[in-house]
């Protein structure tokens, strides 16, 4: 009798995995409108690269995966996960759905490279040894950081060169946020309102300011706020990885430590946590105990994005907010992909952006058009992701802003690079750090 292998064993349960995706494959009427809003099909015109061609695919998948794997996992790496396809189907096809659980079947059957091994099953669940990394790198960075655009303030690591390419980054902090704070839990004051804050990884580790103007915001509003210490990645980077195993541990780490707590909302300044709590946890829910079931659906319930929370809960009249003295700043924002196509969240910025003092708003062309950052896909289609970035750049300077806006960390990066790259003076700030500012 043969040997069971690896892959023996994975066809049997990729065959019972691919009926989870089966009906909704049928959904999709090959029409192509896709093709006119898929930011990386605007810079291939590949087929292959579109909503469609990647529904062709899979459409074949177990013949395709028993073919070649790899190629099977390239073509569907080459999507931002952005959401502009699903947004304008007109036959309402769940594109995300799709995509992740296909990605899903690829990494069981294939498995992991060991660099996302140690990375999404060693260091993502080590919040702390996150922040001693921060903190030890930080003290060195003059060694291998070296000035990039000095009017931007970013630098280039020509040491990473091999992972991130020439990327442009800001300066390291030298405490995480989480690192200073440890745990907090505060009483609500006169707004009667209690948050869970979930600042996520960047920025805790990176855009500490994002995180500072965050509490300064519930601060000045009485909210009390809720953050346990040892809070994890909300495990994007895995799920958009396949890695059900370590998504699944990241989910359960920090379900366990919200519950120790009540609050009222779970509020991130992250686009792309908010988006991944509120509706990857969801989608991926009976994989968990019933307990946490009943945790990930009030989780659903609670979970909103900073500036939501600040138009829509707090109802802040932000034309109220101090008057400054100096030069009128010109400010233009993009929509995180993940804040307006997932959540559905951006009168809300532009509302916070329109109304504070100092600040003249002035809308960019496509500022919905993703900006090519796609987490790791600015790491393995470094091309693709420059390209699109890019035009995003492009977008932005036409406009000859002072300041470009978002509320997401990852694209805050993406905008950073490309256009310091560019050699431009763009200041890039998250929303409500504007908002703190102003207080
Ligand atoms: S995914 Fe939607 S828009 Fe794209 S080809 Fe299919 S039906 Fe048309
Ligand atoms: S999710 Fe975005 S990048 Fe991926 S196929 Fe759809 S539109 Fe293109």
């Amino acid at each position: 009798m043969r040997n069971k292998t690896k892959h023996d064993i994975s066809v049997t349960k990729l065959a019972k995995q691919l009926m989870a995706i089966d009906d909704q494959l049928t959904g999709c009427m090959h029409c192509g409108l896709c093709q006119a809003v898929c930011p990386v099909y605007g810079v291939t015109a590949k087929e292959a690269d579109v909503s469609r061609g990647k529904i062709v695919l899979l459409e074949n998948l177990a013949y395709e995966i028993l073919k070649d794997v790899d190629g099977v996992g390239e073509r569907l790496d080459r999507c931002l996960l952005c959401g502009s396809c699903q947004t304008n189907c007109p036959s309402g096809v769940n594109t995300i759905d799709i995509f992740l659980h296909a990605r899903r079947l690829v990494t069981e059957y294939k498995g992991l490279s060991k660099i996302k091994k140690i990375v999404f099953r060693f260091i993502l669940p080590r919040p702390k040894l996150m922040s001693f990394f921060v903190a030890f790198s930080s003290r060195f960075q003059r060694l291998f950081m070296f000035k990039a655009n000095k009017k931007m303030g970013t630098f280039k690591v020509p040491v990473l060169q091999p992972f991130v390419g020439k990327r442009h980054f800001p300066h390291l902090e030298n405490k995480s946020f989480s690192a200073k704070f440890g745990n907090i839990n505060t009483s609500a004051g006169s707004s009667n309102i209690k948050v869970a804050f979930f600042p996520g990884c960047v920025p805790d580790k990176l855009f500490v300011k994002v995180s500072n103007a965050t509490m300064k915001v519930f601060e000045k509003h009485e909210v009390g706020v809720f953050m346990p210490d040892n809070l994890v990645c909300c495990g994007i980077p895995n799920l958009v990885s396949g890695d059900h195993v370590s998504f699944k541990r990241l989910v359960k780490t920090n379900l366990n430590l919200l519950k120790q707590s009540e609050f009222d909302y779970l509020i991130s300044p992250c686009a792309t946590c908010a988006s991944n709590i509120k509706e990857n946890w969801l989608r991926f829910k009976k994989y968990f105990t019933h307990d946490e079931q009943q945790q990930i659906d009030e989780l659903h319930a609670k979970t909103m994005d900073i500036t939501e929370f600040l138009t829509d809960v707090l109802k802040i009249d932000f034309k109220l907010s101090p008057q400054k003295n100096g030069n009128i700043r010109k400010v233009t924002y993009h929509d995180s992909c993940h804040l307006k196509k997932t959540l559905g969240v951006f009168a809300q910025p532009r509302q916070i952006l329109k109304n504070l003092s100092g600040l003249e708003f002035v809308e960019m062309p496509e500022a919905d058009s993703c900006c090519g950052s796609g987490g790791s896909f600015t790491l393995t289609q470094h091309d693709l992701a420059n390209k699109i970035g890019q035009r995003k750049r492009n977008n932005i300077v036409s406009v000859q802003p002072d300041i470009v806006a978002t509320a997401c960390p990852a694209c805050m990066l993406q905008l950073m690079d490309m256009l310091s790259q560019n050699g431009d003076n763009v200041e890039v700030k998250h929303v409500v750090e504007l908002y703190a500012d102003s207080l």
